[in-house]
């Protein structure tokens, strides 16, 4: 496994690599790997020839009072977990902006809903750093995770709308056995605050079990949420929406397939989670 530093060693590698006729498969990541990050690296592992996993804590994706500083980091543990699943590169760049760096994507419209209300400028730079990231390594695919169902869909937008030529590949999301969804953020919650997490998974169940029994109108399916949300005193919700999964527009009854997304802060640790509603 090669660890690079330097956008032209990647940009070498992997013009070499594509050359041969390899295909590849980038898996971007923030670090401080878990089981979820590594599933979308198995996935890529078994679909393509060169797997690059990129490890870069974006600071542009973060509002001025969120927890970049603090955000978990172990660059040796990422390395040898990225070895045990058989990464070809680990990206770490760096430095990613230069000092000149004037230009952004912006997805309209997706971005003001759901996660983008509390995170204003959140999307602008994750949507900014993956062209770029896409701009260095030019994979066939890159992975990313269902737990961040908006952000999959606002990058397969402007893959499409960018004319990029990436397959976006959306792997299911990854539980602790209690389930509650894995995340880099799971670290920052106190003792107390982690018995209470598995709740947003069982209000998602809630709706799930709802719909499995006919229910159709979204009021009546929110406040079922809200209600097994209540239970966790240390939370505050900060939203339930259930919205269409082509549009991300809000419904007021279940479709065929209607996304369920929630986020809750447990102190300043803003956990979100989501399911697809499927009338079968
Ligand atoms: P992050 O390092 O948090 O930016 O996540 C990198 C990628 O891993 C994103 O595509 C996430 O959606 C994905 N991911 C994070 N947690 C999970 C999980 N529990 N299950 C599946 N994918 C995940």
């Amino acid at each position: 496994m090669n660890l690079l530093k330097e956008k032209q060693e990647v940009r070498d590698i992997v013009t070499q690599a594509r050359a041969r006729g390899r295909s590849v498969g980038l898996v971007p990541t923030m670090g401080y790997l878990h089981e979820g990050h590594l599933s979308l690296v198995r996935q890529a592992r078994a679909e393509n020839d060169l797997v690059v996993v990129s490890i870069y804590v974006n600071p542009t994706q973060f509002g001025p009072t969120e927890d970049l500083g603090r955000y978990p980091r172990d660059l040796e543990r990422d390395l040898s977990l990225c070895r045990e699943v058989g990464v070809d590169i680990v990206w770490n760049p760096l430095e990613m902006y230069d000092s000149g760096h004037r230009t952004w994507v912006v997805v309209e419209e997706l971005t003001e809903r759901l996660c983008g209300i509390s995170r204003p400028s959140h999307f602008r730079g994750v949507t900014t750093v993956v062209a770029k990231l896409f701009g260095v390594v030019r994979p066939d695919r890159a992975y990313f995770g269902q737990k961040d169902a908006q952000q999959a869909f606002v990058i397969r937008r402007m893959t499409q709308d960018l004319d990029m030529g990436v397959d976006i590949v959306v792997c299911p999301t990854i539980r602790e056995a209690d389930g509650l969804a894995m995340s880099s953020r799971n670290v920052y919650l106190t003792p107390e605050q982690r018995t209470q997490a598995p709740l947003l998974r069982r209000a998602l169940m809630a709706a799930e079990e709802m719909v499995a029994t006919g229910e159709r109108r979204v009021a009546t399916i929110r406040a079922r949420v809200e209600e097994v949300l209540a239970a966790a005193t240390l939370g505050r919700i900060d939203y339930v929406e259930i919205v269409n999964t082509q549009t991300l527009q809000g419904v007021e009854e279940i479709g065929s397939e209607s996304l369920l997304a929630l986020a809750v802060f447990f102190g300043k640790t803003r956990l979100i989670d989501n399911t697809i509603l499927r009338i079968s």
